[in-house]
């Protein structure tokens, strides 16, 4: 027996076909079905541990293509997905039976070396806007592997080495254009539509598809980075001083604290490699000299196994864990905010970093603190400026036989921990946590996001995010 739902066609044995031909008279880019020799390599998430099948994914090449894509998810009632660079830890860049609209055919960036911006496409990595700005030695704050999507990074914050001295990638948006769930095309600035704007600086793919970001840029070509390293013996003792030195430390110098398993590989010296360790990854803009001088601490915190600091390119930083976390991993996923690390949460931290599953998984503290405290907590939805860190648990094995293992790992670590954070996370680290989870992590912003998402998209037709209903809860 066949019977027709809204242009979809249900045969007996429970397979959806989609008629995808009202879509294909207006859409210029590829259109992918289960049918088609590359599905499984187009629905692919960078998180491997979710495994997602969309009845059709629309491979956007301009903004009138997004255009289209809505309005045919629209007419057949399709859950709609939208994907940047699919790094999302909980798949929200894609849907089970429902409509990915995929930008990452939209990678084109424009800097203006005069005014220092760049204008940056819905599907580009950070790699893309990181390699046209450095041509013109510019640069802005993003995240620390340059395969994540520019899209979904910025839209949830934007958190990375700059971030000390620039503040969050939000807080350097100047405009996005994008489409509205009515299918209308608006942009999104300072001037117009500005509680559009204020929504997009942290709100996620709530309010609509975003198919250019502009960004401000600033003067950063070449930076002093690398990582210390100390035996994980010594951890407390490292980790009871980083709490202290670095909201202390100049805004040039960027730390972020970690737990990581030394990769087998070189440059790591052969004495250490597959050992745990307490590490913290630098960044400096200083000179030679004045980075010197910033880290001339370090060096008297325990013993040092490695202090590998030395003049990278801009790019090269922004790139450097990428080898080690290809595509295709399992990902579990939870953080927390965090403003004070007391004694206490030190030993539970050290408990847990002595328990890592694989020598993938690890824990980082990003500092939030510096440019990014000094925006006011209601100026966007981004609502924890008066946190110190943001904290991110993940467990990490290219072998699905261990997803438990590493689960269970996160989920216990973030147990320990949580009751010592400040209640919400950050959206671009939770997986599916539920809505009172979402709404901790807005504070008091929440509410004003609820009622711009009944304004912009009364019917939450993208909801397929870190949700806001239009709805009080
Ligand atoms: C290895 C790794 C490292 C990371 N490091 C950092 C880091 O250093 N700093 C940091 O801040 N974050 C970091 N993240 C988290 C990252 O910000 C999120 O995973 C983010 O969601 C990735 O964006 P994406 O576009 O690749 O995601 P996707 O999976 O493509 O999309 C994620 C969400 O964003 C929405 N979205 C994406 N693009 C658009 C758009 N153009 N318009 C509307 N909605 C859109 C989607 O609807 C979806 O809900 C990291 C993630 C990974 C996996």
């Amino acid at each position: 027996m066949t019977t027709q739902k809204q242009g979809i066609q249900i045969d007996g044995a429970q397979k959806a076909t989609l008629n995808t031909e009202p879509l294909r008279s207006d859409f210029r880019g590829p259109i992918v079905t289960p049918g088609s020799a590359e599905y499984d390599e187009t629905r692919k998430l960078y998180n491997a541990m979710i495994d997602k099948r969309p009845s059709v994914i629309a491979r956007c090449r301009d903004v009138a293509d997004v255009i289209a894509a809505i309005r045919f998810g629209k007419e057949q009632g399709l859950d709609i997905a939208i994907r940047g660079a699919g790094h999302n830890g909980g798949g929200l860049g894609s849907v089970d039976n429902g409509l990915m609209i995929d930008l990452s055919l939209m990678r084109g960036v424009r800097v203006d070396p005069s005014a220092r911006t760049a204008q940056v496409e819905g599907g580009c990595q950070l790699g893309d806007l990181d390699h046209a700005s450095h041509a013109f030695g510019l640069a802005t704050p993003a995240g620390i592997i340059s395969t994540t999507g520019v899209g979904g990074l910025t839209l949830g914050g934007g958190i990375g080495h700059l971030t000390r001295k620039y503040g969050l990638t939000i807080d350097n948006l100047i405009s996005v254009d994008m489409v509205l769930a009515d299918g209308s095309f608006v942009t999104a600035d300072a001037d117009h539509n500005k509680d559009l704007f204020w929504c997009v600086r942290g709100g996620g793919g709530n309010f609509g598809v975003v198919t250019s970001f502009t960004f401000r840029l600033h003067p950063v070509s070449s930076v002093f980075a690398g990582p210390t390293f100390w035996p994980i013996e010594q951890a407390a003792e490292v980790l009871k001083w980083y709490r202290e030195f670095m909201p202390e430390a100049p805004e040039e110098l960027n730390g972020f604290f970690a737990f990581l398993t030394v990769p087998p590989v070189a440059p790591f010296p052969e004495e250490l490699r597959m050992k745990k360790v307490a590490a913290v990854v630098w960044c400096s803009q200083g000179s030679a000299e004045e980075t010197e001088k910033m880290l001339a601490p370090v060096h008297k915190v325990g013993k040092p196994a490695m202090h590998g600091v030395q003049k990278m390119a801009y790019p090269a930083v922004q790139s450097m864990f990428d080898g080690l976390y290809p595509p295709g991993h399992q990902w579990y996923w939870r953080a927390d905010f965090v403003r004070e690390i007391s004694d206490e949460a030190v030993e539970k931290h050290v408990a847990n970093a002595n328990r890592l599953p694989t020598p993938s998984s690890t824990m980082h503290l990003y500092p939030i603190d510096g440019a990014a405290s000094r925006v006011g907590k209601n100026e966007t939805p981004w609502a924890y400026r008066d946190g110190k860190w943001a904290e991110v648990i993940v467990g990490v094995d290219p072998d699905p036989a261990n997803a438990k293992a590493i689960k269970d790992w996160t989920v216990s670590y973030w147990e320990d921990l949580h009751p010592y954070s400040m209640g919400g996370a950050y959206v671009n680290f939770m997986m599916d946590e539920g809505q009172e989870r979402v709404k901790a992590t807005y504070r008091e912003n929440y509410e004003r996001l609820v009622t711009n998402k009944r304004r912009y998209d009364p019917t939450n037709l993208f909801h397929i995010n870190q949700n806001i209903r239009p709805v009080t809860i």
